[in-house]
């Protein structure tokens, strides 16, 4: 029997160390800590790996704290397009949804694609309206926002139209990690008793993206993936250069095809290849023995992870 294990993530970014109170860093751990503790109390009733990540997940869109679900960024139109995707390592079932406007939880969206329907991606509208059909929480695009990223959006826009701010973009002493610079899509990637991976991926996207524009996070293979036979995957960072890199993916094929560790390809995708295209960011991965690394190119990235029985583990900076 496999010892389960669930870690999450809220995105990576630079450092705002100085300007942190240990106030406002105790308030993102303590999220943390209970996101962790929502997600494990899945796994500790022997449920499954897919079930923890979108408990793990649902949990952090919940969050204002974190860029996804309530408290997303906003678009250049001031509006809210969210992007989830969910994948099950013991089949490679999948779902996505990008672009959606009203559904409380996206990750329930990309989880219902998958399950209960014959497609593994919607977008806009159409995403909307079976997520609508599945009995789906629907709300008004205002429900996700808060007067923390309309700020940043104006931030954004005083720097320049063309500025397009990964996540978050309040004033660098609101966060522990500098929120103009602050990639925060949440994910959660799990193995359970049985020794099945599962990896689940949400955001807003970033700050003063054109509307329309989808990053990695809802993509198959660049924002998250899973496979029993190897690891799971959830990243954050610039979608753009995530995308280029198929870099969820990548880390697995280098397992499959190259026999490395999960350390030896996390290391390699974050630290040589990324940094190659622009592609500053992170990902949270767990290999099929169990084994968690959390590696990033940034200054932090939120981040923690839980064993089963054991106290939850959480961290911002390196
Ligand atoms: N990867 C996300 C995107 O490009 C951004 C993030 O990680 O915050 O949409």
């Amino acid at each position: 029997m496999i010892k389960p294990v669930l870690a999450i993530h809220g995105g990576a970014g630079a450092i705002a160390r100085a300007q942190t109170t240990p106030a406002v860093r105790q308030q993102y751990e303590d999220a943390l800590r209970a996101i962790l503790a929502g997600g494990e109390r899945v796994l500790a009733q022997g449920g499954l790996a897919l079930d923890a990540v979108t408990e793990a997940v649902r949990l952090l869109e919940e969050c204002p704290l974190f860029n996804a679900g309530y408290g997303a960024v906003f678009t250049k139109t001031a509006e809210h397009e969210l992007d989830a995707a969910i994948m099950d390592g013991r089949t490679r079932n999948c779902g996505s949804v990008a672009n959606v406007r009203t559904v409380r939880n996206p990750i329930l969206a990309a989880r219902a694609v998958m399950e209960h329907s014959p497609h593994v991606f919607f977008v806009g509208q159409s995403a909307e309206a079976f997520a609508h059909e599945q009995g789906l929480e629907r709300v008004e695009p205002s429900y996700f926002s808060t007067p923390a990223r309309r700020e940043q959006l104006a931030s954004a826009q005083r720097s320049g139209s063309e500025s397009i701010v990964l996540d978050h973009d309040a004033a660098a002493a609101t966060a522990p990690l500098d929120e103009r610079d602050k990639m925060g899509t949440v994910g959660a990637v799990a193995i359970d008793c049985h020794g099945n991976l599962a990896a689940a991926t949400s955001t807003g996207g970033m700050t003063n993206k054109w509307p329309g524009r989808i990053g990695d996070s809802p993509i198959i293979g660049a924002g998250c993936y899973a496979n029993n036979a190897t690891c799971a995957v959830s990243t954050t960072g610039k979608g753009e250069a995530f995308i280029r890199a198929v870099a969820a993916y990548d880390v697995s094929a280098q397992m499959e095809y190259a026999g490395r560790s999960l350390q030896q390809a996390t290391h390699d995708l974050i630290h040589n290849k990324l940094p190659a295209i622009d592609g500053a960011g992170g990902l949270i991965a767990i290999d099929a023995q169990g084994n968690v690394v959390m590696p990033f190119n940034t200054e932090g990235m939120y981040r923690g992870y839980i064993i089963q029985g054991d106290a939850p583990i959480v961290a911002i900076h390196r």
